[in-house]
């Protein structure tokens, strides 16, 4: 790039900037507004306010740890304190009471009055005339050693640069009119430098028509290059799989039960895929219980069958173990080599999981731990891949990867519980061909829902005295705002002393994510042969977990989790045939969309519907800072937020595929740039 030294240079491409149109494109996080200087009568607090005032006291202080606080009036005859816990010797002395300065940042509330903690500010002349910016600030996305204005000046150099309407535009003229999307390059110069007029609240949550006019063209993009990585790797070759059916009709012959329609059906479609030599990308979605289990142990016989090697993942070790167990049990007596690896698994057994795939294992079982370096297969035929929202597109590719032996690339196959709406599906999983299991298997009740609060917790108590004595087992889980294992297992010690002293006659077992792996197993392999009663458990459980005689859930902290993560959840009960009940334990007071989400989860157990509910239900407010939903960092779409422009996104992907395969690879070097090349196979 022209104008930038080699070490600025250095700095951007850490930020994958490497040519010009990266920093068009480069778009900001949020903005600041110093368009205005707010008098501190008028600040409320949650507001991002610029002040400007002058120092009234200084004090230095040592409550807890070193601090510093600055009080400033402005004639508006109240004060605001700045505070600062990071803060040097000088910076004290230059805040000296009388000097006038300018402060930038976010108000609450504080011991006395209004406070802003680590402020930006500077300290003005005494006769400066006061100017404010005239455009929003934006604020980039940054890496060390690169500062917020620096970054905004290459920017603003960089759209000097920008050309024309016509010759920026990719997406074709006609289709532009067809759809009402509006000139990129106003939505670009919109997005950079916002005018003051601007509705903030409208750009806050993304919703602004430029703000949405980009969002498009990314997802449009993402979704290309997903189009374009299936077509690359249907090109490749797949081993041609077609085994004689006896371990499968051995399989089926001992279950318990005949499999659903629903089951016949996606077992039939990946019987098909197999068989051919383009490599399947299938992903079968299915609702909590629905039976994905079965269905993955029936494509692993088939691949068995023919010969080739079976991969089996799961993106935790608790549910890998439980497969483990399950697949020891179902196949061990068919002859059949089923190997463990995950993370933990070091030294010798390694080493000789290791030689078994290189030789004589059918199928193995575990975590990412899978996907690591030094792992490889004599003939892996099929990857399997379980509860997939867990995983990136870029960790199913390294298991792909694998593999690639003489006879090309593994046949893929995908689980997820996560029932996304058709539309976002079409997006989210662009690359992969779907099938449903939409049928439950007969004779499960229903789960009863309820929800209650916190402050009749003693009831609750007594109902899981009540349905253990009957020869129940219950789940009490724990759940946290933050994804703090530590602090989750922490809770769930809480609860369980609590519920021990409570329920002295009843066994009660605990599971979280700190324990080894060891223990977690023989506390969930003690609850699954009846063993203990209760479980204490945080959100581990929330995939995958299968123990049919458990019957009763209880969430504590319901109103923290999302619709999704409750579905799941409560997908752990009305797995057996006696009628199970899930209830939500919620604290006072509740917020209007927790008041809704538990509401939903009392009326229905269905899990589109519950996902349908979930996008309509994830508020603005939720929304922000969870730009990263879904499986890629998108710069200003949001899958679930934007989902209203998916239909016209396929619209307008398809004909560009169709009729300019040219334009549609621009868009995606433009958008995806260098990151696009993990998908070069
Ligand atoms: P999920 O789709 O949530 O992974 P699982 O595969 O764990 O569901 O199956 C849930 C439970 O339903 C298991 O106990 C399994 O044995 C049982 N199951 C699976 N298929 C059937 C069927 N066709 N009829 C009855 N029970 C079934
Ligand atoms: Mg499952």
């Amino acid at each position: 790039m022209s104008g930038v030294g080699p070490a600025l240079q250095a700095t951007l491409a850490k930020l994958g900037i490497e040519r010009l149109q990266d920093l068009w494109f480069h778009l900001p996080l949020r903005y600041e507004d110093k368009t205005r200087i707010t008098a501190i009568a008028d600040l409320r607090p949650g507001d991002q306010a610029q002040i400007e005032g002058r120092v009234d006291a200084v004090e230095r202080g040592f409550r807890f740890r070193p601090q510093l606080r600055v009080a400033i009036s402005d004639g508006s005859n109240q004060t605001l304190v700045l505070r600062f816990f990071h803060f040097r010797g000088s910076q004290a002395d230059q805040l000296k009471p009388g000097t006038r300065i300018r402060c930038y940042g976010e108000v609450r509330h504080g011991a006395q009055g209004f406070e802003i903690v680590h402020p930006q500010y500077e300290r003005l002349l005494d006769d400066a005339i006061s100017v404010v910016e005239d455009r929003l600030t934006p604020i980039y996305p940054t890496t060390e050693g690169l500062g917020h204005k620096r970054l905004a000046g290459v920017i603003e150099r960089a759209l000097k640069l920008l050309p024309d309407a016509a010759s920026l535009e990719l997406i074709p003229s006609e289709l532009c009119a067809k759809y009402r999307l509006g000139s990129l390059r106003d939505a670009l110069l919109f997005v950079h430098r916002p005018p003051p007029q601007a509705n903030l609240a409208q750009i806050a949550i993304g919703e602004h028509p430029a703000q949405q006019r980009l969002a498009f063209e990314e997802l449009l993009t993402h979704h290309l290059s997903l189009k374009r990585l299936r077509a690359q790797i249907r090109e490749r070759r797949a081993p041609v799989l077609r085994g004689g059916g006896e371990q499968r009709g051995a399989f089926i012959a001992q279950l318990p039960f005949a499999l659903t329609g629903a089951q016949q059906r996606v077992l039939d479609e990946i019987a098909r895929d197999l068989a051919s030599a383009k490599p399947m990308l299938r992903l079968v979605q299915g609702d909590v219980g629905s039976g994905k289990t079965v269905v993955a142990a029936l494509a692993a016989l088939h691949a068995i069958e023919a010969g080739a090697q079976v991969a089996l993942v799961a993106p935790t070790e608790l549910l890998a173990e439980q497969h483990l167990r399950s697949f020891l049990q179902w196949f061990e007596p068919l002859g059949i080599k089923v190997i463990w690896l995950a993370g933990k698994v070091q030294g010798r057994a390694r080493r000789t999981a290791l030689d078994a795939l290189k030789t004589d294992a059918d199928i193995v079982i575990g975590t990412h731990a899978l996907m690591q370096e030094g792992v490889e297969f004599r003939h892996l035929g099929l990857a399997i891949i379980d509860e997939q929202h867990r995983f990136g597109v870029h960790q199913r590719m390294a298991l792909r990867d694998k593999g690639r032996t003489g006879d090309g690339i593994p046949h893929q196959l995908v689980l997820t519980a996560t029932p996304i709406p058709r539309t976002l599906a079409m997006t989210a999983y662009a690359d992969l061909d779907v099938s449903v299991i939409d049928e439950l298997p007969p004779g499960r009740t229903p789960v009863t829902t309820v929800a209650i609060s916190n402050a009749r917790r003693g009831e609750i108590v007594e109902r899981i005295r009540a349905a253990c004595a009957l020869g129940r087992q219950a789940y009490w889980v724990c759940t946290l705002i933050e994804e703090s294992d530590v602090l989750e297992a922490q809770a769930a010690e809480v609860s369980h002393a609590e519920l021990t002293a409570a329920l002295p006659e009843l066994r009660i077992g605990l599971v979280h994510g700190r324990l080894k792996p060891a223990e977690k197993q023989a506390v969930m392999a003690a609850f699954k042969n009846g063993e203990l009663a209760l479980l204490i458990a945080t959100t581990v459980i929330e995939v995958g977990v299968d123990v049919p005689n458990a019957s009763l859930m209880v969430i504590e902290n319901a109103e923290r989790l999302g619709l999704s993560q409750l579905h799941q959840l409560r997908g752990r009960v009305g797995r057996g045939s006696q009628a199970s009940s899930c209830v939500l334990l919620y604290q006072m007071p509740l917020s209007g969309t927790a008041r809704q989400r538990l509401e939903v989860m009392r009326e229905t157990t269905d899990g589109f519907r519950i996902a349908e509910k979930d996008l309509e239900l994830r508020g603005p407010g939720e929304l922000l800072g969870t730009r990263q939903t879904g499986r890629i960092g998108f710069r200003i779409a949001d899958l679930l937020r934007d989902a209203k422009l998916l239909p016209a996104v396929q619209e307008v992907g398809a004909v560009l595929l169709e009729k300019y395969p040219q334009q549609a690879e621009r868009l995606i070097t433009r958008w995806v740039g260098g990151a696009a090349r993990y998908a070069g196979t």
